[in-house]
């Protein structure tokens, strides 16, 4: 079966402390490129996923999700020895607290020639993440052999700068994902982390440097205050829709796969970033950065109501 877009990185179960002072964790699924996954297939693209799982139950539960959301992990090896990752959520008088139990998972003992390569070949798009390549160096170069494969059969390389400086030096970090920057067609870094990896501050000047790299499009995240989508040829700024936004977990991933579902369609990155721009609103509306991915009809509801800050 051919697919639309593939996305290869590192799911984790999410343990999330229902309320603060309760020692009750609720299971469940997160991960960058999981999370884009399952936002796009929601929005109607046919999509894939690749990592490695550990043969645990955590990884059963993954597959479980992946299936229940038509997203095809067909693919995905199990590895016996190593476990399937997580992260734990907890709620203090401070904020919420993200503890990640994440080294050595299996998805981190991912490997070039483990990858399946007359599949990738099918797809239109693949997807990865500076996380995907964070994890481990075989994760950075299994990224790096995908690109290639992918591009060699003519597909599209869309990347998520998502910048987590704990997982690798930041010298590392900048070259890596500047070379992948370069291998992109489309490329959806956040402000933050672009402001972290390139060393710049103004969005304008992070769009010039991204876009000298060479995509053909690039959409950068600005959290509430909206988001720019910008080609070599023109750039347009979208304002946040106004939402009651309770967890902005995942709202980058949710953008991610929803501008990648109406690119794909249309050709077209300025619509596809204005239904991305109403998506990820959508998601800060409710907890967990799975449940609040929205189907195709809430976020037009969302554009006609054209409620933007
Ligand atoms: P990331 O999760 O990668 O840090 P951002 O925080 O930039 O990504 O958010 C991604 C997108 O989510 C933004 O471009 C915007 O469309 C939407 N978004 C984030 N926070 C809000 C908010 N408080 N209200 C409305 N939309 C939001």
């Amino acid at each position: 079966m051919s697919l639309d877009l593939v996305c290869l990185g590192e799911p984790l179960v999410e343990l999330n402390q229902t309320r603060p002072d309760e020692p009750l964790l609720r299971l469940g699924h997160g991960g960058d490129t999981s999370n884009c996954a399952i936002a796009a297939a929601r929005l109607g693209l046919k999509v894939g996923y690749w990592t490695r799982l550990g043969a645990d139950p955590l990884g059963d539960s993954f597959l479980e999700l992946w299936r229940r959301e038509g997203v095809d992990a067909s693919r995905v090896p199990r590895d016996p020895e190593a476990p399937t990752g997580l992260y734990v959520v907890t709620h203090g008088r401070d904020g919420h607290h993200f503890s990640y139990l994440r080294r050595g998972s299996a998805a981190s003992r991912m490997r070039p020639e483990d990858l399946p390569e007359t599949w990738l070949r099918g797809t239109r798009v693949l997807h990865a993440s500076a996380i995907s390549q964070a994890i481990s160096t075989s994760a950075c170069d299994t990224v790096f052999r995908a690109f290639e494969i992918v591009r060699a059969a003519g597909g599209a390389i869309a990347y998520d700068t998502n910048y987590r400086p704990a997982l690798w030096p930041a010298t590392r970090a900048r070259a890596i994902v500047r070379e992948a920057a370069r291998m992109a067609d489309i490329l959806l870094p956040g402000l933050e982390d672009a402001r972290a990896l390139f060393g710049l501050e103004q969005p304008e000047a992070i769009l010039d440097h991204l876009l000298d790299l060479g995509p053909k499009v690039v959409a950068l995240t600005l959290g509430a205050a909206g988001a720019i989508v910008a080609t070599p040829q023109r750039r347009e700024r979208l304002a946040a829709h106004r939402v009651a936004a309770v967890d902005a977990t995942g709202a980058g991933d949710a953008f991610d796969g929803a501008f990648l579902a109406v690119y794909l369609r249309t050709g077209d990155p300025f619509g596809a970033g204005r239904f991305a721009n109403a998506a990820a609103a959508l998601a800060t509306t409710g907890f967990g950065a799975v449940a609040p991915l929205p189907t195709r009809e809430a976020v037009e509801a969302l554009l006609d109501r054209g409620d933007v800050g």
